[in-house]
C-alpha cells in the first residue's frame, strides 16, 4: 500500500501549547509500522508542487504572497499557524503527495497521504490549518493531465469543506460531498454539490444511517473515475473541535464501509486525513491508524 510521508510534514514553527497536533505526524506512521498495518517500504517521500500546478488553483496573487512571505497579519492569523518559510514547503509536498496518491490509487486501488485534507484553503487565501487546498489542486491536476473526467470528492471530516466548495463551485466535473457537523466551524458555510449537516452529539447509528443511505446511489450518479476521501477523525467524542459523538469503532465502520462502496464500484480511491483534535494524542492517532488498517484490509 502507497503511502505518502515525509518528515517535512511536521511543521515546527509552533510556538508551545499551540492547539495544533503536529506530533500525530510522527506518531502516526511509528505507529502504523509498529502494528504491523505498513513496513517501510509502504511510503514514500512526496515531491513538492510545481508553481504552475499551485496557479491551477490558487491565485497569483496569494501564491506570490506565500512565496514572498508577505501575508497581511490577519490573513496569517486566519491560516491558524505562525508564518515561515518552511510552512509553505510543507503545504506543497503535502498537496503533491495527495496527488501521487491519486495515481498510485488508479495501480493499486487505494492510496494513502499522512496528512492533507486542507480543505479550508480558498483559492485566494488560507484558513483554519489550511494553506494549499491539496485535494482541489489534485483535482484540477488530474483534469488537466487528461487522467479522468469526473471526480467525487467525500469529505466526513467534521467540519465542511468550504474552500473546496467555493473552489469547484462551477466545476461540473468535480461533484462535493461533504458531512458534516451544522453547527460547527464554518459557520458561514459555503454550497457544495451535496451537504449533509448532523446536529450536534449525532452519535454512531445515525451517522452511519445516513452514510449507507447517500454514498452508493451518490457513487452511481456521479460515476466518478476517481474519488477523494477525506477521512477526518474530528467526527468522534473526544474532539476537541468536533461536536459530534461518534464512538471511535463508528470513526472505522464509517471508513470502511466508503472503501468497500470504493471497491464495489471499482472507483479508485486517494485519502487524506483532514482532522483530529482529540484531547489525548493517543486517541488522534489510534482513530487515524484504524483509517490505514480499514484500506489494507479491504484492498490488499
Ligand atoms: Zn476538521
Amino acid at each position: 500500500m502507497k503511502v505518502a510521508f515525509s518528515p517535512i510534514y511536521r511543521y515546527d514553527q509552533l510556538p508551545e501549547g499551540h492547539r495544533f497536533p503536529m506530533e500525530k505526524y510522527d506518531l502516526l506512521p511509528q505507529q502504523l509500522l509498529y502494528e504491523g498495518t505498513l513496513t517501510q517500504r509502504d511510503f514514500f517521500h512526496p515531491k513538492r508542487l510545481t508553481e504552475e500546478q499551485i496557479l491551477r488553483t490558487h491565485t497569483v496573487d496569494y501564491w506570490h504572497k506565500l512565496k514572498t512571505g508577505t501575508l497581511s497579519k490577519k490573513e496569517i492569523r486566519n491560516t491558524g499557524f505562525p508564518f515561515h518559510p518552511s510552512l509553505v514547503e510543507r503545504g506543497r509536498h503535502i498537496a503533491h503527495g495527495t496527488l501521487q496518491c491519486a495515481y498510485h490509487a488508479m495501480q493499486e486501488g487505494v492510496s494513502l497521504n499522512i496528512a492533507g485534507g486542507t480543505h479550508h484553503a480558498y483559492a485566494d487565501r488560507g484558513e483554519g490549518f489550511c494553506i494549499f487546498n491539496d485535494i482541489a489542486i489534485a483535482s484540477n491536476e488530474l483534469l488537466h493531465a487528461g487522467a479522468v473526467d469526473q471526480i467525487l470528492i467525500v469529505d466526513l471530516d467534521v467540519h465542511q469543506g468550504n474552500g473546496t466548495a467555493k473552489i469547484f463551485e462551477h466545476e461540473s466535473r468535480v461533484f462535493t460531498f461533504s458531512i458534516h457537523c451544522e453547527h460547527n466551524y464554518p459557520l458561514q458555510k459555503e454550497r457544495s454539490d451535496l451537504d449533509i449537516g448532523l446536529p450536534d452529539q449525532t452519535d454512531d447509528e445515525p451517522y452511519l444511517r445516513v452514510l449507507k443511505d447517500v454514498l452508493p446511489d451518490l457513487i452511481r450518479t456521479v460515476s466518478p473515475q476517481m474519488i477523494f476521501y477525506l477521512s477526518g477523525v474530528d467526527v468522534i467524542a473526544t474532539d476537541k473541535l468536533g461536536r459530534l459523538a461518534m464512538s471511535r469503532e463508528g470513526c472505522r465502520r464509517r471508513d470502511e464501509f466508503v472503501f468497500e462502496q470504493c471497491c464495489e464500484f471499482g472507483v479508485p480511491v486517494a485519502v487524506a486525513m483532514g482532522g483530529g483534535y482529540s484531547h489525548r494524542l493517543s486517541d488522534i492517532v489510534a482513530a487515524h491508524a484504524n483509517t490505514f488498517k480499514a484500506a489494507e484490509e479491504i484492498f490488499f
